[in-house]
């Protein structure tokens, strides 16, 4: 079957700037710096900046960055970690590797990310650090979230794995918390060629904390000060994300120009719920995720079309098989679970062209009809 509009087209994306990130590998292979090195320390600083961000340190993916600084935090057996339901798996992994116990609060129904009202109420004397998802690319409420995790003596890291560039009340994302993670996977706002990830913060004694983690707990090459792991990020991976994060920006203006002319779009169609942008944020539509009723009929329908769609995410975490033990029924998070029998992510990349949104438009229309016309009958 041929596909009309792609989810993602990585090649369109790549395919103009091709010379330069050849040029930049080239650069890495004549130079033979492949595991860490001077083109991770640019990246660093270059991310960093971008970021409005004190240190970047460079590790091997988004999950390891969220594991690695809750290790450099002392967080460990006893201790439990709040987060959300409606995630990557990766954001409660890193929890549960470092021998703490997740536990989860539930979203807000309009911007799907961390509801601060029921923050509180999940708090116990175990809890030691607080984790909210800038979801789909949106940065999650954090005033109220960090006044209260400031009360209780929280550490706050950001999950922003999927929000490169986005905004809170004129700050970026990644100086909302005590520290922040970010994800390089290659269909992210910003993606490496294989797997990457950065660890963000104003903390100099936290980011020492990390480098060194990430090294064998290396402080001089042999001699290891604390039992460490090798996350490290690749060189050749940070020199092609230093020739990405130079498009960073104009991808990010056309995602949400896409997202705008999406919005008007569906506006007519009473059964779409549309994303909103929270009054004072800066979403970056990593994903164009919509709710609509019979989402797996609508998916079947577009996808006949040609048109790629996914879910993000279909099973939220605390129903997840892996976490059976921690025992949380159905109905727990009302309004995750709602969501993930909901959502359907439409195409969303910045090189998608007025005409495809179009199309998927129109197709998700014909959708619609098609099950209305079913329940009718
Ligand atoms: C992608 C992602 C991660 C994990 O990042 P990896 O680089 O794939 O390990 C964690 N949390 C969220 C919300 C993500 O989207």
């Amino acid at each position: 079957m041929q596909m009309i509009v792609p989810f993602l087209d990585l090649k369109a994306h790549h395919q103009p700037i091709l010379d330069e990130i050849n040029r930049a590998i080239r650069e890495v292979i004549d130079s033979n710096a492949f595991a860490g090195g001077p083109f991770v320390v640019d990246f660093e600083s270059e991310f960093a900046a971008y970021c409005d961000a004190s240190y970047a340190i460079g590790v091997g993916n988004g999950t390891e960055a969220l594991w690695l600084s809750l290790l450099a935090r002392g967080i460990g057996c006893g201790d439990e970690v709040i987060t959300v339901p409606n995630t990557f798996m990766g954001t409660a992994e890193a929890i549960t590797y470092c021998g703490a116990q997740p536990v989860f609060v539930d979203v807000d129904e309009r911007t799907y990310t961390m509801d601060p009202a029921r923050l509180e109420e999940a708090i116990t004397p175990k809890t030691k650090a607080v984790i909210p998802v800038h979801l789909f690319g949106q940065p999650a409420d954090m005033d109220p979230i960090v006044a209260i995790a400031r009360k209780h003596g929280l550490f706050v890291l950001e999950d922003a794995c999927q929000a490169h560039g986005a905004e809170y009340k004129g700050r970026k994302a990644g100086t909302l918390g005590d520290a922040a993670c970010f994800s390089f996977y290659p269909g992210k706002n910003l993606g490496a060629f294989g797997e990457a990830g950065a660890v963000v913060t104003q903390d100099a004694e936290l980011q020492e904390r990390i480098r060194t983690l990430r090294d064998h707990g290396q402080v001089r090459k042999y001699h290891h000060k604390v039992v460490g792991w090798n996350g490290r990020m690749d060189g050749i991976q940070a020199a092609v994300l230093r020739v990405k994060l130079r498009y960073l920006e104009r991808g990010n203006q056309l995602r949400r120009s896409h997202a705008a002319r999406y919005g008007r779009a569906l506006a007519g169609m009473e059964e779409v719920i549309r994303p909103i942008q929270a009054p004072d944020v800066r979403h970056v539509y990593h994903i164009y995720a919509v709710r609509v009723p019979d989402r797996d009929e609508v998916m079947r329908f577009l996808t006949q079309k040609g048109i790629g769609c996914g879910v993000h995410y279909p099973v939220p975490v605390h129903l997840q098989e892996a976490y059976r033990d921690l025992g949380y029924a159905e109905g727990a998070f009302p309004v995750a679970e709602r969501c993930a029998a909901e959502f359907v992510s439409l195409p969303m990349f910045p090189e998608l062209t007025p005409t495809q949104v179009e199309t998927v438009v129109q197709a998700v229309k014909e959708a619609l009809d098609a099950r209305d016309a079913r329940v009718a009958a």
